[in-house]
């Protein structure tokens, strides 16, 4: 279950709606729809949402970055560990300078 201080925010002026759509496309668990009479992107389903950052990230890439969710800490990123021949795992090493 969610923190309730997290929250989706789109700001709905600046949103183009029905022509994109790619914050509703891009979530796996269908937390969003689009309403078609108040002609606007809604949330139907927050308690499923797993923070996966793909509606932002999907609004930031189109350029139109207008949908934020607010309250959440996102990991950073952490390169997967190498398995070499041997089955074992190792460190990721940064790759060799020229
Ligand atoms: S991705 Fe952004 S611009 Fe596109 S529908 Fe969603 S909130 Fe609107
Ligand atoms: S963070 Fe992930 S699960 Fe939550 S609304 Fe966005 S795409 Fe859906």
């Amino acid at each position: 279950m969610l923190d309730q201080e997290i929250k989706i925010v789109i700001d709905h002026k600046r949103c183009i709606g029905a022509r994109c759509l790619n914050c509703v496309d891009s979530c796996p668990r269908e937390v969003l729809d689009w309403d078609k009479e108040q002609k606007k992107v809604v949330v139907v389903n927050f308690q499923e949402c797993i923070l996966c950052f793909a509606c932002e990230e999907a609004c930031r890439e189109d350029g139109n970055n207008c949908y934020k969710i607010e309250g959440a800490i996102r990991k950073e990123f952490q390169p997967a560990p190498r398995i070499d021949m041997w089955g074992g795992a190792r460190e990721v090493e940064p790759p060799i300078s020229v």
